[in-house]
């Protein structure tokens, strides 16, 4: 098993705790019936398929592959397939619920759903990725689709798994949907800025953090902790907009710079050298030095569980944007709150993809291409309304801002149920 492997399943697990346990105490400050608890416990649909596959060898192998649609109150259920040799439905049953969170916190009209294939893709030939993508597609047809269910790519699963998709439904349906999955190439279908849209979005709402804060004022250091497709896009907006980012780093170690770092020389670096380590100009550091290190702002992209009991008194930053899935503990969390640092959760902080995706689909259903401004642009609402929203509750309720992100993601799926009469 990869490295990369492992972590993105401990990721998510930690993910899966961190939120549910948090939920526990949610649902009681919000002093839920039995029969609204209960609607929340269960998933509308959840299933598991078994599909047979071609290999190359000419022999036929059977495979199992699981979806989950939560909730769909607020919308047809959006949600990633991935795969993964450790898939488990109850492990896809509580990333589901996730997305169904997500979706509300980001105000759009989606419920949440997840899925995959119990499969390492790194033991196929890309033939039998392409026949286990298809066998899978086949197999789950009728119960996903532009009204009902809308795949994504997650781990694992990339645009070109969405293109088999598309195809192997539209050829089964006899017509073109290009709504039915999101995260496609342009050239079939996708959207202008998704590529960055996770770091966009989060950089909207720590834009509108600063002004709520008054914080407009700070010179503005950022630390950006993880240097993939989520930190590397971050540092290179924020540099863009002007903030000096000081500090960076990744996997195999970090980089500091007072004056700041040249982001497009460090981007060269990496592709030359796999690393942001030993850059010109910039003193080494350790990934904890980072966390600990004198800027404004920080942001961790890169895993789950970065900042705990452990080492969350050491931060010195005044606003922690969580681009990464869970990168704080509980008790951390409560730490900063202490200590008036603000901590911008995840479940809002990194919906910027989702709210790109729903733009896709958006423009698949109205034959339309927007242009990148008008997609930056759409995302810019969506993203600071959110964050207005869970800022004003947070300050009603004086609690940490993901128990208000929660509480309000909570809310929107039962008044919705309410109205439908469900409750
Ligand atoms: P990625 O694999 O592209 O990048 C991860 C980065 O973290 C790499 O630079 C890696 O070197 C670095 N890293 C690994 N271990 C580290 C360590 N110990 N210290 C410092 N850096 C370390 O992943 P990504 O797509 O950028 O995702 C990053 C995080 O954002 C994950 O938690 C992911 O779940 C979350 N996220 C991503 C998206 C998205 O659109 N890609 C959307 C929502 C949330």
């Amino acid at each position: 098993m990869s490295k990369k492997h492992e972590r993105i399943h401990v990721d998510e697990t930690v993910l899966c705790k961190l939120c549910l346990s948090e939920l526990g105490e949610i649902y009681a400050d919000l002093e839920l019936t039995s029969d609204e608890l209960d609607l929340l416990d269960m998933p509308r649909r959840s299933f598991t398929v078994h599909f047979p596959a071609r290999m190359d060898s000419g022999k036929t192998k059977m495979f199992v592959g699981h979806r989950v649609q939560y909730n769909d109150a607020r919308g047809p259920s959006k949600g990633g397939i991935r795969f993964h040799p450790d898939l488990t439905i109850d492990h896809v049953k509580d990333l589901s619920f996730l997305m169904v969170l997500k979706c509300s916190v980001a105000n759009i009209p989606f419920g949440g759903s997840k899925g995959g294939v119990v499969v390492n893709p790194k033991e196929l030939s890309r033939n039998e990725l392409e026949q286990v993508t298809r066998g899978y597609i086949r197999a789950i047809a009728d119960y996903i689709g532009p009204f009902k269910d809308i795949p994504a790519p997650d781990v694992y699963t990339d645009e070109k798994i969405m293109v088999w998709i598309l195809d192997e439904y539209e050829r089964i349906k006899g017509m073109h949907v290009p709504a039915v999955v999101t995260g496609k190439p342009l050239e079939l279908a996708g959207s202008r800025a998704r590529s960055y849209s996770t770091s966009l979005g989060g950089i909207y709402v720590l834009e509108e953090a600063l002004k709520k804060a008054g914080l407009s004022e700070l010179p503005k250091g950022v630390a950006v902790q993880g240097f993939g497709n989520v930190g590397e896009n971050a540092a290179r907006i924020l540099h863009e907009k002007g903030y000096k980012v000081i500090a960076v780093s990744d996997s195999k170690g970090g980089i500091l710079s007072r004056a700041g770092l040249n982001i497009p020389g460090l981007m060269a670096h990496k592709a030359k050298t796999g690393s942001v380590a030993d850059f010109p100009g910039a003193a080494n550091i350790t990934n904890e030095e980072l966390l600990a290190c004198d800027c404004d702002i920080l942001v961790p992209a890169a895993l789950a569980d970065q900042l705990n009991e452990e080492n969350a008194r050491d931060v010195r930053a005044k606003i922690v944007l969580e681009l990464a899935n869970a990168p704080t503990t509980i008790g951390a969390d409560e730490i900063f709150f202490e200590k008036k640092i603000m901590l911008i959760p995840d479940v809002l902080a990194n919906a910027g993809g989702v709210v790109v995706s729903y733009f896709e689909w958006s423009q698949n259903l109205n034959s339309e291409y927007w242009e990148e401004d008008k997609v930056v642009r759409r995302l810019k609402n969506v993203m600071i309304s959110a964050f207005n929203d869970v800022y004003g509750l947070c300050h009603e309720e004086k609690c940490r801002m993901r128990r208000a992100a929660y509480q309000i993601g909570v809310k929107r799926v039962l008044q919705a149920e309410r109205l439908r009469g469900n409750l």
